[in-house]
């Protein structure tokens, strides 16, 4: 129990003793035959348990050796330095909305939303907590009460339940889907004009692929047809990516071509390939992003002085130049699989018993609703010889949580998402858990 209170509230323990000792008597009175535990035993065992589940809750670094990078349990997209020194500094108490030198009140985030603009080529910004609260922002703001016309192609339900049709009913806009699954052609839109109309939108198909005979309009086509200056074309484009990433294998739309495109607004996620903070960030014509600011529930989604700073240092990388070398997910996205080669050869050396242990090639995600089915070349640790799953617990469960790949009964350590800054602890971290994981009794890969 000492050991407990190092890492637990007294409050805790109590709660798990009580409800411990409840189902106890509970057990007991229910069929006392049956429990034939010594009671105190069971009880103890109850509160170690809870406090374990407990452990593994509590938020921590996590080496991330999925190979998967946007990793949606392990917090999408890491920050870089910059962005983390940045919300560190504006932790205390910070100039959110003072300028130093006219002493004036000044606007929150004014000066992110200049540089959103410059960096996208957009005439304003804004910034709410993630790009979904931006869609029911920009639906309940431009379209209440109105219909928004999308594509049957593109009523996406994002991860965790976030399912358009039901979006566009929770902020009170009447869903215009035209066109079929596969099929929506300019002629659909065109035709679904009516006076009631407030928007049309396009929405990235994000997490899955269609393929075959599939049409659709581009962004340009959209903006371009005939339609009333009162109705919106939004882009929703999700992963946001500002470079072009095409030479890495990888399709995204891109910001800047939908800026160029002429869509009155643009949405995307601060956490996704921009690499930063979550956020939604939503750039485009004034007179809109004017609209969206001044609406009654934008101060219910807007960002805390942390997200800004994170979010102001990582758009400063992006207007640089460097996002491909300073973001640590265009990093990874970036890498040569060759050096994930010597990264794993260098890793292999500290790996101690080494023997059921050897780098393969593989496959790493970009994950996070980003660029469905499109893949990257990368190479693993491939190690054997032990229960998986009992070893993968083991590497979780360590000092260090280290979360690996399962695969063919082996645990594969992809090294495109491990830093080399991350490679000591990891080596660590692998030799103790193989120390504490009974090796398979008939060992199919004999040394040779
Ligand atoms: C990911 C995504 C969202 C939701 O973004 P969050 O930042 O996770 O809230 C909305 N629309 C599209 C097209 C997406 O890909």
């Amino acid at each position: 129990m000492l050991a407990l209170r190092d890492n637990h509230t007294l409050a805790q323990i109590t709660a798990w003793v009580r409800t411990a000792v409840q189902n106890c008597r509970e057990q007991i009175l229910l069929s006392p035959e049956a429990f034939d535990a010594a009671p105190t035993r069971w009880i103890i065992d109850r509160v170690l348990s809870e406090s374990k589940a407990d452990d593994g809750q509590r938020l921590q670094p996590v080496i991330n050796a999925t190979g998967v990078i946007l990793h949606t349990n392990l917090g999408r997209s890491p920050m870089s330095d910059p962005a983390i020194a940045a919300a560190d500094r504006a932790s205390r108490y910070t100039n959110v909305e003072l300028n130093l030198v006219s002493g004036r009140r000044s606007k929150r985030g004014e000066r992110l939303m200049t540089l959103l603009a410059q960096l996208t080529g957009a005439e304003d910004a804004l910034v709410v907590n993630n790009c979904a609260a931006a869609t029911v922002l920009v639906l309940q703001a431009i379209a209440a009460g109105r219909e928004v016309i999308v594509s049957r192609g593109q009523l996406v339900e994002i991860g965790g339940g976030f399912r358009l049709p039901d979006v566009f009913r929770a902020a009170g806009v009447t869903l215009r889907e035209v066109g079929t699954t596969n099929r929506t052609y300019l002629q659909d839109y065109e035709a679904a004009v009516n006076d009631q109309t407030g928007a049309v939108i396009r929405v990235h198909r994000s997490n899955f692929h269609l393929s075959g005979f599939v049409t659709e309009p581009t962004i340009d086509e959209l903006v371009q047809m005939e339609r009333p200056d009162s109705v919106a074309v939004i882009d929703d484009l999700g992963s946001g990516s500002m470079v072009d990433l095409t030479p890495y294998g990888l399709q995204e739309p891109n910001v800047l071509d939908s800026i160029r495109s002429g869509a009155d607004l643009s949405l995307f996620s601060g956490d996704k390939l921009f690499g930063g903070p979550q956020a939604g960030i939503l750039v485009g014509k004034k007179p809109w992003i004017e609209k969206l600011r001044r609406s009654p529930i934008m101060r219910a989604m807007r960002v805390d002085k942390l997200t800004l700073a994170a979010l102001e240092a990582t758009t400063e990388i992006h207007l640089s130049g460097n996002a491909l070398t300073e973001l640590p997910t265009l990093r990874m996205i970036t890498t040569p699989d060759e050096t994930v080669r010597q990264r794993c050869e260098s890793l292999l050396l500290r790996i101690n018993p080494s023997d059921s242990v050897e780098v393969v090639s593989c496959e790493s995600q970009v994950g996070g609703g980003s660029i469905p089915g499109s893949s990257l070349p990368s190479h693993a640790l491939r190690i054997t010889g032990y229960p998986p799953h009992h070893l993968a617990h083991h590497m979780r469960s360590g000092p260090v949580a280290i979360q690996t790949r399962v695969s063919d009964e082996a645990v594969m350590i992809d090294l495109r998402t491990v830093a080399e800054q991350e490679l000591t602890e990891l080596a660590n971290g692998i030799n103790s858990a193989i120390r504490d994981t009974p090796a398979l009794a008939n060992r199919e890969t004999a040394p040779e």
